[in-house]
């Protein structure tokens, strides 16, 4: 089977791994360091927190936003892995959805303008895909409102928006480094921010609370591994490789289905550099699509249904509320996307969808 999305490992990759368990620290030793800085210098971030993984690292961001009782609403979009608003659930926060973009599937910023209350706190918004969310217009709301910006750009590592890098364009970043995403640790996160005390509370919040050797609060072991930060360093160095390549694979994809009104990619925005962790299509026959590309070999996956329709977690919302949310989730899937995806397979994704 082709998967839709895995990791690029090279021997590089493992030696850097070697050495570690050949080193003296295992975890919490120079390798963190050596990571967060590197993912800074990236970025351009001036700060950036290793977590154990990315809704950690949500569950962070999240946990710096005071409790309370008057201001406890967090918008976010329902089109995104369930984490995202999970986090918010976990610090006793309210999740409200605002609506998508039609063509992007990207936070619509007049739905959220729409959804502030005078109990809204913060907005969580996630770069679907890979593309960078409308954060001139985002921005302008939270400070308008008075809200914190969150980012989730556990899909968008190395995309720019208005030529500005990701991890720059809100009060707090946050990364994963699942196999499946833009680079990997195994599992990780991170979190970055250009603000001190966000930095050092986020610091204290992944070990127990701990400032200085005292315990402040209650947090958390949320730590990265040398072991891991040590690959995460060296996966770090072929970020731009990797997002060329990805970048390739979707050019591919783009000029196939421009021959066909059948199979709609999402848009990309002018002003944006897309990273391209996902290549998601709009099919009107989706259900036929998945069957058959399923016995061609090829596995395609939804990203995502709506958060609010797990309704366990999220008994209380009305799928009326979100009309655009509901005809585009029934519409897309996401095809094979990542760096080393070999030539031949991706025409085989592409005969197999003609054919269709
Ligand atoms: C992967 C992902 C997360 C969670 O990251 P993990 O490292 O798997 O915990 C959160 N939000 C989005 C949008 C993601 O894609």
């Amino acid at each position: 089977m082709i998967p839709y999305g895995r990791q690029t490992i090279e021997e590089d990759d493992i030696q850097a791994v070697v050495e570690v368990l050949k080193s003296d620290y295992l975890t919490t030793g120079p390798k963190v360091e050596e990571f967060e800085e590197a993912f800074a210098e990236y970025t351009g971030a001036r700060y950036a927190v290793s977590f154990s993984n990315g809704t950690a690292a949500l569950h962070g961001a999240v946990s710096w936003i005071e409790p309370n009782s008057r201001r406890y609403e967090i918008i976010t979009t329902p089109i995104t892995f369930a984490a995202t608003a999970n986090s918010i659930l976990y610090s006793d926060f309210a999740p409200v959805f605002a609506d998508v973009e039609e063509d992007t599937l990207l936070i619509d910023p007049e739905s959220v303008e729409a959804a502030i209350t005078n109990r809204t706190v913060a907005i969580i918004a996630v770069d679907y895909a890979g593309q960078p969310c409308d954060y001139d217009a985002l921005q302008r709301i939270a400070n308008k409102h008075d809200l914190l910006l969150i980012a989730d750009a556990c899909h968008s590592l190395g995309a720019t928006y208005k030529g500005v890098r990701v991890g720059n364009l809100a009060d707090m970043t946050v990364f994963s480094f699942h196999p499946v995403k833009l680079i990997t640790t195994g599992e990780g996160g991170m979190v970055t921010t250009n603000n001190k005390d966000i930095a050092d509370f986020l610091r204290a919040f992944r070990n127990h609370g701990r400032q200085d050797g005292v315990m402040e609060f209650l947090g958390y072991n949320y730590r990265l591994t040398d072991i891991q930060c040590a690959l995460g360093t060296s996966q770090l160095k072929k970020i731009d490789i990797f997002l060329s390549c990805r970048r390739d694979i979707a050019g591919i994809y783009d000029s196939a289905f421009d021959k066909t009104d059948k199979v709609t990619p999402l848009s990309v925005k002018e002003n944006v550099r897309h990273a391209y962790h996902l290549y998601v299509v709009k099919l009107e026959n989706r259900k036929e699509a998945i069957k058959l590309l399923n016995k061609a070999g090829i596995t395609t996956t939804i990203h995502y249904p709506p958060v609010y329709t797990h309704r366990e977690v999220y008994p209380y919302f009305c799928k009326a509320e979100y009309p655009v949310t509901e005809r585009v989730s029934a519409q897309i899937l996401s095809l094979p996307m990542y760096p080393m995806l070999p030539v031949n397979d991706q025409i085989r994704v592409i005969g197999s969808l003609m054919k269709l």
